[in-house]
């Protein structure tokens, strides 16, 4: 299982992960938004970096909760209070752990999945993060139901949220500035989608 300096190192890596992909996060949302997400993501984790650094959670609860008002106050577009509402569920839902064994785990992502349903309201094939996070959570919930390590539930996480992703190019948006271009969004993979899976593959490979 995983301690709250798991989780540090995890956000660590995604922060990374995303300074890594922000120009191709941004290409794709010139594509079929605005073209700012690689730069609103990585804003926001570089905040959520500093804070870190000015001192470290001792929970895995109180780290996902520092990820959530960060995210929230910094990220800005649609993405910032989505992401922001996911960490501060997953936060809630694992309140009283001190280390995530891979129930809780799947018990994070499906409360952090459900947050960004109950804000943004989009349901599957709607061309968004929830096309890359319900098969990550569905892929978690079985792999720890047969006796996956936490590694091997955010492995099938990460795997199925960049299956999905994929999976939103062929989509017409129905949510979001994409969905503003009606059938012109067809045939560009989401950038939240896209974001998510290289979230939850940074914290898989940080597992393992
Ligand atoms: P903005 O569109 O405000 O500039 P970003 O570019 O940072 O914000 O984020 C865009 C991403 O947010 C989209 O690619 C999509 O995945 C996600 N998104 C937008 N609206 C919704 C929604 N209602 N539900 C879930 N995700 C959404
Ligand atoms: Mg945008
Ligand atoms: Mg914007």
């Amino acid at each position: 299982s995983c301690d709250a300096a798991g989780v540090v190192a995890g956000i660590r890596a995604v922060a990374a992960t995303i300074a890594e992909h922000k120009v191709e996060l941004t290409r794709l949302d010139r594509d079929i938004g605005d073209g700012d997400h690689g730069e609103n993501m990585a804003r926001g984790f570089t905040a959520v970096l500093a804070k870190l650094d000015a001192g470290e959670p001792d929970t895995p609860s109180a780290v996902l909760k520092l990820v959530a008002s960060t995210l929230i106050s910094t990220v800005g577009g649609a993405a910032g209070p989505l992401y922001g509402t996911a960490f501060l569920r997953a936060s809630t839902a694992v309140k009283e752990a001190t280390t995530l064994d891979p129930q809780a785990i799947v018990t994070a992502l499906t409360a952090g999945r459900d947050g960004v349903v109950a804000r943004g309201k989009a349901e599957l094939e709607d061309k968004t993060m929830v096309d890359a996070l319900t098969p990550a959570v569905n892929a978690a919930r079985a792999a720890a139901d047969a006796g996956g390590d936490v590694a091997a539930v955010l492995r099938a996480a990460a795997n199925d949220a960049a299956m999905g992703a994929a999976a939103t190019i062929p989509l017409q948006a129905r949510k979001g500035r994409a969905s503003y271009l009606g059938a012109r969004s067809i045939g560009h993979q989401d950038p939240g989608a896209t974001s998510t899976a290289y979230l939850l593959e940074a914290l898989a490979a940080v597992a393992e």
